[in-house]
């Protein structure tokens, strides 16, 4: 039986019709599209395509507003350095306390290196911002508001449309991450305020290290990599041709895919979060189910560690993750999960399962089969589980000493 790849939001298959359209630029169309021969045409003329490709993607009102960059983290660290550069007199940033590593780690620098002030919105339970404390804190301090589209841990949906109507009505900057949305959800920029935007190859079926920035047109901007003249001066460096190329095909595979991976992929995932719930005591989804992505299944065990659950759900030739793969490793649970505050005994036994199209029912089933005794073995041994009457322990919570501070 062959492996089951339910890690998706960590990194993705690269699909067979991007690899084909990549190949030629690593052998025959190997030009520099600078140059100004034939060898270097032909690529430049294959960039530009990619960038209408994306541009439909995105729905962005020009082809120009797309720059090529080498990963979703770059395109981050652009769009917020550049609006601290553009506006060095505003010295505060709003994010959230859910963001990815590649904004968090980067807005933590600011604040404790570069004496930035960094507002971070907290979430509530089911992983929600509150819009009116955000109201409150735009202001003519504010350099720039930078807030993920979607969740990566748990699949939440942030209202970015509005929040960058917000920003614009207040004159300030606005920058999503949209890594988990692309390719997910539709998106229509020319429709939005949002003046910034990243995305990643990899989570959409394209190569790593590709990556895209997109910026609307006339918002003011200084780049990251000064050089060459290449993306117009907005980041210079010879083009990863072939993982552009490629992520050109991913994003027409992408829209024509989306109808298709909101319907039958949320299929999978609700049947498998069903299936589990139906058959484990103790254990629920997280974030908020009325505004997620299709994709993304979040579970916390209660009682039991994720990355235990993990370790036996890889012997049986399944592929999950446990918070983020950046955090992973650490024995805290993730950031996401303590900004939700997820009661401990449960934030400690959280799986993500994360779909693609390339998921199918029989593996759904497969691992329906395989999640309830993984959970009931480890419960054994878990002090703060009841194996007679196969529930928790009386009070938990209290036995389990630990709390956040
Ligand atoms: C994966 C991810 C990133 C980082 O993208 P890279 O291309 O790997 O640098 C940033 N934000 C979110 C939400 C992600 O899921």
């Amino acid at each position: 039986m062959a492996d089951i790849y339910l890690d998706n939001n960590a990194t993705t298959r690269v699909d067979d019709a991007v690899v084909a359209a990549m190949l030629p630029f690593f052998t025959e169309q190997y030009g520099n599209p600078s140059s100004m021969h034939g060898f270097g045409d032909k690529v430049g003329r294959a960039l530009k395509l990619a960038r209408a490709q994306v541009q439909s993607l995105l729905g962005a009102a020009h082809d120009s507003e797309i720059v090529f960059t080498s990963c979703g983290t770059e395109s981050n660290s652009t769009a917020i350095l550049s609006a601290l550069k553009s506006f060095p007199d505003r010295r505060e940033i709003i994010t959230t306390t859910v963001e990815h590593p590649a904004v968090l780690t980067l807005c933590q620098h600011l604040e404790q290196n570069e004496g930035y002030t960094v507002h971070y919105l907290a979430v509530d339970r089911q992983g929600r911002l509150d819009l009116d404390t955000y109201r409150a804190l735009l202001s003519p301090r504010v350099a720039v508001v930078s807030v993920m589209w979607a969740n990566n841990e748990t699949g939440t949906l942030f209202p970015v449309r509005e929040m960058a109507e917000m920003a614009h009505a207040a004159d300030v900057l606005f920058h999503t991450d949209a890594v988990q949305a692309v390719g997910k959800i539709p998106l229509d920029l020319k429709s939005t305020a949002i003046d910034m935007l990243s995305l990643s190859g990899h989570k959409l079926h394209a190569a790593k290290g590709v990556g895209v920035l997109y910026l609307r047109r006339g918002v003011r901007y200084r780049p990251l990599l000064r050089g060459g003249h290449q993306e117009r001066g907005r980041r210079a460096g010879t083009e990863n041709a072939a993982g552009i190329v490629g992520l050109g095909v991913a994003a027409e595979l992408a829209l024509h895919y989306m109808e298709y991976e909101n319907a039958a992929v949320r299929r999978l995932r609700d049947t498998l979060e069903q299936g589990i719930i139906a058959q484990v005591p103790s254990c629920f989804v997280t974030g908020d189910p009325h505004n997620r992505l299709p994709n993304t299944a979040n579970i916390a065990f209660e009682y039991i560690e994720g990355e235990a659950i993990l370790l036996l759900l890889n012997k049986a030739g399944i592929a999950a993750s446990s918070g983020s793969a950046c955090t992973s490793g650490s024995l805290e649970p993730s950031h996401v999960m303590r900004a939700m505050d997820i009661p401990y005994t449960a934030a400690h036994g959280t799986v993500r399962f994360s779909f693609s199209r390339y998921n199918t029912a029989e593996e759904v089933a497969r691992v329906i089969e395989a999640v309830p005794p993984v959970v009931a073995q480890l419960r054994k041994l878990s002090p703060y589980w009841d194996g007679k009457t196969n529930a928790p322990v009386r009070d938990p919570q209290q036995a389990f000493a630990p709390s956040y501070a």
